[in-house]
């Protein structure tokens, strides 16, 4: 084990933070605390991130265009982001995921018609599984596709589509038989060639990037759009979800270490009882438990990272820094709000936005509790889903 960045890691992490610092703070900070950044704009800021490999291209493979970046290179230089914005954070790991599902679970046809304006950031992808009556059971999924001919005719209504307003296409999964499980399967449509309706939703947290209901009514889609063959099931895309599971986690990392700088500062600046706040030792004891928090979080979220990148399974590990990562940091965001007594709860200081965002992320990806059932199920080897 090395607890240690690499020198390349260093400088990449270094040249990225001087780019977070410096263009894209001042244009997020315009969109705080509640407004929707524009597609246009999200997309203008996946192009300035292209040359980091931080713009939806870092760990696609060189032969397919991508920058062929390692997971744990690319999870630090995205922790940062989210540091500095959880909301472009969110958008840009739904954009690299589609880009990365594109590449290891798409037909070629797919891939090339798609993969290479994503990695130009012309286009944004979305992907779509819940519904209104279905989210931690996967297995339930209702939107229909039915087989006409030579084309796939997609019915029902997805829900919490993370980019799903600003979405050129969505990799919807689909029903084809009724089969359980293994009568689901995932196609791609295309907001311009086959038509879908988006309605963004207002939330919590996160609200300059966007979530959204899509409407597929009676869509007709060529049966080539279908990703994966009818029947499959979606077994190979749970390789996505250790994938996607970790990346979760380091969003809520970027929050929580986002609050925990704000709160350091403050705690520094502000004066009670005839001193700064940060010399008493209550405060301290909060700052020193967030901080643990906050690297016990990291550790579990880059061992999952180098697991992966060592080509190993890892559904617990991803599991377990999903699970932690987001809990702590609603702790870690908490204990900010805290720190800045009623400064905390103002619009004025940062931190109710940084509690809020990090409130969201114990639910996307499968919730805390499905987590701890993956936990469970391991431990045990009794599963307690069925
Ligand atoms: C910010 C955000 C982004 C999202 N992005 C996307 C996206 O891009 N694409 C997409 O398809 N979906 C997305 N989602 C949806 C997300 O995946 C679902 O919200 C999630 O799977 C939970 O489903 P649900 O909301 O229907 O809750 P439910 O499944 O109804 O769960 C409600 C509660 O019951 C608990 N529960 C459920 N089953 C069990 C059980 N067996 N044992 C114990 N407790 C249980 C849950 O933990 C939860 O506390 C997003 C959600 C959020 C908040």
């Amino acid at each position: 084990m090395n607890f240690l960045p690499t020198e390349e890691q260093r400088l990449a992490v270094e040249g990225f933070n001087r780019f977070l610092e410096t263009k894209l703070r001042p244009i997020v900070q315009r969109y705080q605390p509640d407004k929707l950044i524009e597609k246009e704009r999200m997309l203008e800021i996946f192009q300035l991130m292209l040359p980091y490999g931080m713009g939806g291209n870092g760990i696609i493979a060189e032969k397919h265009g991508g920058m062929g970046m390692p997971w744990l290179t690319y999870a630090l230089m995205y922790e940062q982001l989210a540091r500095v914005s959880g909301d472009v954070a969110i958008s840009l790991l739904i954009q690299q995921l589609g880009a990365y599902s594109l590449e290891v679970c798409s037909n070629d046809a797919m891939r090339d018609k798609y993969l290479p304006r994503m990695l130009r950031a012309e286009i944004i992808a979305c992907s779509g599984i819940s519904e209104p009556g279905v989210g931690s059971n996967v297995a339930e999924v209702t939107c229909r596709a039915k087989q006409d001919g030579d084309h796939y005719v997609v019915t029902g209504e997805k829900t919490w589509i993370s980019n799903g307003h600003y979405s050129d296409f969505c990799m919807v999964v689909v029903r084809t038989s009724d089969d359980g499980a293994k009568g689901l399967s995932m196609i791609l449509v295309d907001r311009a060639e086959h038509g879908y309706e988006s309605r963004n939703i207002d939330k919590l947290g996160l609200n300059s990037t966007s979530t959204a209901q899509l409407f597929f009514d009676g869509v007709r889609v060529p049966a080539g759009n279908m990703l994966i063959a009818p029947g499959a099931g979606l077994k190979s895309t749970l390789v996505l979800f250790e994938k996607a599971r970790p990346m979760v986690g380091l969003t809520s990392v970027g929050i929580a270490q986002a609050a925990l700088d704000k709160a350091v500062a403050y705690a520094k600046e502000r004066r009670q009882h005839g001193k700064p706040i940060g010399a008493h030792q209550l405060i301290q004891g909060m700052l020193a438990e967030a901080a643990i928090e906050l690297d016990a979080a990291k550790l579990l979220v880059y061992r999952a990272f180098n697991l992966i990148d060592h080509g190993v399974r890892c559904e617990v590990e991803s599991a377990m820094a999903k699970c932690y990562a987001t809990e702590i940091a609603v702790d870690v965001a908490s204990k900010a709000v805290q720190i800045h007594g009623g400064n905390g709860i103002t619009k004025d200081f940062g931190v109710e936005l940084l509690f809020r965002n990090a409130r969201m992320m114990t639910i996307p990806d499968g919730t805390t509790e499905i987590q701890k059932l993956i936990i469970g199920r391991a431990l045990t080897g009794l599963n307690a889903f069925s």
